[in-house]
């Protein structure tokens, strides 16, 4: 019989010394509460036999055939301060398969026991907070944003302790790769440069290969890293995600989303909202994942510069003159992401000034992201009662709608209707979700995935799901360490 799943482990073979070989833990009784059709499709495994056999082969209770479990090393600033040992703590991967399309995918066992890298961690992870990264996962995804997804969560029978007893799970998690800003932070902490350069080549290999052949291969890799970063926050901030945990061990190499804890969808726009409880001053909010890319940024270039240049003094020079360059780079991305949002015609040099008037417009005013980007199809066909009504005072309108108007593309009202989603995540909804999954009841869950499957759909039967949060749902707080 074929390997359900066909592993071909490359960063297990090329990069020893990167990580440490883990068994997952044994599951009481494994029920398989989530499968992704649709993405094992996209993996090339055979669905139908795979989620028959997915609470067994993806919870820990019995390996998959071909997969070699490890434990990857990592470093990581957390909150702005470094740690030299994080690493997969409750994370295991099992290997990668290609894809039809010939793209490598990791594929990871996340809250499947104790690892060498769990300090004072129990190694596991609750079924609703394992829930919610599918639910961010599939949204991302949804919305054309590089994202890691989740194939399975099998509930392992076994209670988790976080302040109370909860219902324990194991997510598969599918990515590009597990490579973070805090990977080569590790090997760097430790002057280990041999296994910096490996992880470089490495990742030149598996995620940029047409830098191979660069003839300064490394400092093509930050660049690739900066343009796939300023590209992801700048889809982030066009559809109002707020991370929450922007440590330098949650951004990837590859320009994926990852590690969805703390994150949530802004409702009314604030620059400064946190959904994060320990997020006290603000470090991860909406507004500041710009400047926390560039921080991150930074902090990976430190790790790498010994490779820019055989002359440190000048690969230090060339390491500053592109930090120097993220802050346009990603605004550059900005403007193209809301020049879409806006439908506007052409590029003009005002475009990112009419954008910026419509951020200071909504200021304040109690408008919903997601339903103020939404109206304005209805608003370029000349009807604005629906944006309006986003507003408490819609006279904070008043100058920008002429200007915009007179920048409309002829396509506006498809290019507006394809690039601003009526349905995401939306808290209360997520809330609802996870905590009826909590109690046995999966019915909301998957009502609310398969709504933010279709973030454009139209379909009246969604309705409720493109609604803002009611009054009385109050501030809405996330947790971390989930
Ligand atoms: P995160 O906040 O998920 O990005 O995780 C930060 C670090 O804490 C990583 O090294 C994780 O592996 C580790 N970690 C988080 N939760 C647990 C847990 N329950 N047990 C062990 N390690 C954990
Ligand atoms: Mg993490």
């Amino acid at each position: 019989m074929p390997s359900l799943i066909p592993f071909d482990n490359s960063y297990a073979r090329d990069l020893p010394g990167t990580y440490l070989p883990v068994q997952p833990a044994a599951p009481t009784s494994p029920a398989l509460v989530f499968f992704n059709d649709g993405l094992a499709g996209d993996l090339g495994l055979a669905a139908g036999a795979l989620r028959d056999s997915a609470a067994e082969l993806l919870s820990g209770a019995r390996l998959p055939d071909g997969a070699e479990p490890i434990a990857q090393a990592y470093a990581g600033h957390q909150f702005g301060g470094f740690s030299a040992q994080l690493g997969d703590g409750r994370a295991i991967l099992l290997g990668e398969v290609t894809t039809p399309a010939g793209t490598r995918r990791d594929i990871q066992l996340k809250g499947s026991g104790r690892t060498p890298f769990s300090r004072g961690g129990d190694g596991k992870a609750a079924l609703g907070p394992m829930l919610r990264e599918v639910l961010v996962g599939e949204s991302l995804h949804a919305l054309g944003i590089p994202t890691t997804r989740a194939l399975a969560v099998v509930a392992t029978g076994d209670p988790v302790w976080r302040e109370t007893d909860l219902p324990g799970a194991v997510l598969t998690r599918v990515a590009a790769s597990h490579i973070r800003v805090g990977t080569f932070q590790f090997f760097a902490a430790r002057q280990d440069q041999a296994r910096v350069r490996a992880l470089a080549d490495y990742t030149i290999a598996r995620h940029y290969p047409e830098l191979a052949d660069d003839p300064a291969p490394y400092l093509a890799l930050f660049d690739a890293v900066i343009g796939a970063q300023a590209r992801l926050i700048a889809a982030w901030m066009g559809v109002g995600f707020i991370h929450g945990v922007m440590n330098t061990d949650n951004m990837t190499l590859s320009g994926e989303s990852i590690d969805f804890g703390p994150c949530a969808f802004m409702e009314s726009y604030a620059p400064g909202t946190v959904f994060s409880s320990i997020d006290h001053t603000g470090r991860y909010a909406y507004a500041n994942q710009p400047l926390i890319l560039g921080w991150n940024l930074a902090r990976l270039a430190e790790a790498l510069v010994p490779l820019f240049d055989a002359d440190q003094d000048r690969a230090v020079d060339l390491a500053n003159a592109r930090l120097e360059g993220i802050a346009s780079r990603y605004h550059q991305e900005w403007v193209a992401v809301m020049a879409q949002k806006l439908a506007l015609s052409g590029a003009e040099d005002g475009d990112a000034a009419l954008a910026e008037a419509f951020l200071a417009a909504m200021e304040g005013q109690g408008a919903d992201w997601t339903r103020s980007f939404f109206c304005l199809t209805d608003a370029a066909a000349g009807d604005a009662q629906a944006l309006r009504a986003q507003f408490d005072d819609p006279a904070a309108l008043d100058d920008w709608l002429p200007r915009w108007r007179a920048r409309l593309a002829a396509d506006a009202p498809a290019r507006l209707r394809a690039a601003n989603p009526r349905i995401i995540p939306r808290n209360h909804e997520v809330e609802a979700a996870l905590t009826a999954a909590t109690e046995g009841n999966l019915a909301p869950f998957e009502a609310l995935l398969a709504a933010i499957r279709q973030p454009y759909s139209n379909d009246p039967a969604l309705e409720r799901f493109s609604l803002p949060a009611p009054q009385g749902f109050g501030r809405y707080v996330t947790y971390c360490g989930t």
